[in-house]
């Protein structure tokens, strides 16, 4: 069996490293640098709480090789299962929090209800004015700039070839597969993985699949290295889009949230932070942590993610095209994902069925 994965993220690497682990002969293609979309621009946040339920097995799964991540990729990806913080500000947001924790618990994820001594015991210096917090304990965070390469190098080391900086001139569909030529060689093989993250409606359209996705950046910045304080990654449960953050080993706080995504043009997809909206950013981050009221903020950035309309990603084989699969699409939540899209996607590719459910994701939703 052998298959091209179109696309070098976080998505498109896992697949080709679980797809190369099953015995699958992989190409991996990637126009530009391997993990250099949105991967690379993450957040890093590795949460399963407020995901949308659905999502919640795959999460699970992903959560399990987030946990043998170094083991299965030789090298420390950073990742620090330090839990997930989330804070709550007023009456409405703890009812919904707690509905959440209810259905949630029949997905396996167990979110403790923290009160604001607990909160402030376990926390000093965090949600001074907080009424409650829900506290994840197995979640935490990993550096979004080492996971893609880390797959990549791994899956070559399977076996995989991994071909990066190959602009790709043509797809198509032949008797016995798929066809894709590039700047740098003309490859070939029955089956093909869409995984261009925001660019993957592009690939679907060339099969007669269209999928209502946008590209939008969300801005992040960090501060400079400040004396390490903060162990969970931090968030807030509201209707609005709340600040969050996190400290990593080295003493920076990067945070993102709580203004508006920014517009960013598919082609050439390259993502600018609106520096007017730090302001608003920087008072919502400081509801979180007073105490970093007089940092020094010393980098902005954004990248460019495929929003898909009913903010569900698109994943599973093709509803035209047989021996064509999609993973793309994760809408800013892909990066705890991850791992658990490229085992999920190997499985189903390889063995032919998946057994985590994948059906609410099918891009066979929007064909009507
Ligand atoms: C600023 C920001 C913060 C985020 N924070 C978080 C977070 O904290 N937690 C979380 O869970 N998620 C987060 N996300 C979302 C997460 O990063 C993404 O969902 C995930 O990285 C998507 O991975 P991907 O492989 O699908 O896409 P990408 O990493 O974008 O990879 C797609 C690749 O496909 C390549 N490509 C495109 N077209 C072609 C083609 N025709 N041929 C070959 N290659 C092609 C691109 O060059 C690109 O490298 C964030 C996203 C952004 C932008």
């Amino acid at each position: 069996m052998d298959a091209i994965v179109l696309g070098g993220g976080l998505m498109g690497t896992a697949s080709a490293y679980f797809l190369t682990r099953r015995g699958v002969r992989v190409t991996l293609i990637e126009r530009a640098r391997i993990g250099a979309g949105a991967t690379v621009a993450s957040f890093g946040n590795i949460r399963r709480s407020g995901r949308h339920l659905s999502q919640l097995p795959l999460a699970a799964r992903s959560l399990a090789l987030w946990n043998e991540a170094e083991t299965l990729l030789g090298r420390d990806v950073e990742f620090q299962p330090t839990g997930h913080l989330r804070l709550i500000f007023d009456a409405d947001s703890l009812e919904d929090m707690r509905s959440y924790a209810q259905a949630a618990q029949a997905e396996g994820l167990v979110l403790d209800e923290l009160d604001p001594a607990e909160l402030h015991a376990r926390f000093p210096g965090i949600g001074p004015d907080a009424i409650a917090a829900s506290f994840s304990p197995r979640d935490g965070s990993a550096n979004p700039r080492l996971i893609g390469p880390a797959f990549a190098d791994a899956a070559a080391r399977a076996g995989a070839s991994v071909i990066d900086e190959a602009p790709v001139s043509d797809i198509r569909r032949t008797g016995t597969g798929f066809t894709v030529e590039t700047a740098k060689g003309t490859f070939h093989a029955a089956h093909l993985l869409n995984c261009a993250g925001a660019w993957g409606r592009a690939i679907a359209a060339r099969f007669g699949e269209d999928v209502p996705l946008e590209t939008w950046g969300p801005q992040m910045a960090v501060t400079e290295p400040l004396p390490h304080r903060i162990a969970p990654v931090v968030g807030v449960w509201s209707q609005a889009h709340g600040a969050y953050l996190r400290q990593v080993e080295r003493g920076n706080v990067v945070f993102g949230g709580a203004v508006d995504r920014v517009r960013v043009a598919e082609e050439p997809g390259y993502a600018r932070p609106d520096p007017a909206r730090l302001p608003a950013q920087v008072a919502a981050v400081l509801k979180l942590v007073p105490a970093l009221a007089d940092v020094a903020i010393i980098r902005q950035w954004s990248g460019c993610e495929g929003y898909v309309a009913d903010a569900l990603p698109v994943m599973g084989p093709s509803g035209t095209t047989p021996g064509l699969f999609h993973a793309f699409g994760f809408c800013g939540h892909g990066f705890q994902l991850g791992p658990g899209v490229g085992s999920a996607m190997a499985e189903l590719i390889a063995a032919g069925q998946c057994e985590t459910p994948l059906e609410d994701f099918s891009i066979t939703r929007f064909a009507a």
